[in-house]
């Protein structure tokens, strides 16, 4: 049952683009073909997915991008800015604690 909630949440949004992507399906035997284990089957279809996954979120972010809304969620996002009223003060945060890590490290190094 969880796959089956990994897989919606993985096409979630993106069936639209899913259609016109045309993903050849050489290459995804190809990547089948490699025979690695993996400690859970998520991590094994992330990996053998890999490249179509990515392919798909970029393709996902740009729309929601062009479209107005928020790269997060599906809320309308603010003028000029990619996040809506919520995430951009969640990005705020992680900038914060990123510059405050980035700021040890160089104190460290020197
Ligand atoms: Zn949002």
């Amino acid at each position: 049952m969880v796959w089956k909630k990994l897989k919606a949440a993985v096409s979630k949004g993106v069936s639209k683009v899913r259609r016109g992507a045309g993903v050849s399906k050489k290459k995804l035997k190809g990547a089948k073909g490699k025979c690695l284990e993996y400690p859970n089957r998520f991590l094994k279809f992330y990996h053998s997915n890999q490249k179509r996954l990515l392919k798909e979120r970029k393709k996902l972010y740009h729309q929601k991008l062009d479209a107005g809304i928020c790269v997060r969620c599906n809320n309308q996002a603010l003028d000029k800015i990619k996040f809506c009223s919520y995430h951009q003060e969640r990005q705020r945060e992680y900038n914060l604690k990123a510059r405050m890590r980035r700021k040890k490290k160089e104190v460290q190094s020197v």
